[in-house]
């Protein structure tokens, strides 16, 4: 499953630069993640890298509406790598023009 930020982000700033997938990003009052780029972190870290640096107890905390087997978060992370590996081969054919 997702995770998602709640009321009690301080703004920090800790999270943001840590997320593998750009997945969080600042809301109208506090950071947000975005629930189609947050796989938990899953092929990179052992555990979702947000909640574990976050300073704030219960801040960050799983999205239980959004039901994401392991095997799901994983197809997420593979489909966010490949769209990575296209823009990286876009910008470099571009720099080559
Ligand atoms: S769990 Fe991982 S992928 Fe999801 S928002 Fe946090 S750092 Fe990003
Ligand atoms: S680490 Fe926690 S308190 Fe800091 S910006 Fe991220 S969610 Fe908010």
């Amino acid at each position: 499953m997702s995770l998602i930020i709640t009321d009690e982000c301080i703004n920090c700033d800790v999270c943001e630069p840590e997320c593998p997938n750009e997945a969080i990003v600042m809301g109208e009052e506090h950071y947000v993640i975005r629930q189609g780029r947050c796989t938990e972190c899953v092929g990179v870290h052992d555990e979702p890298q947000c909640r574990r640096l976050c300073p704030i107890e219960g801040c960050i905390v799983v999205n239980a509406a959004r039901g994401e087997t392991r095997a799901q978060l994983e197809r997420k992370a593979a489909r966010l790598k490949l769209g990575r590996g296209l823009d990286e081969l876009i910008a470099r054919r571009g720099e080559n023009l």
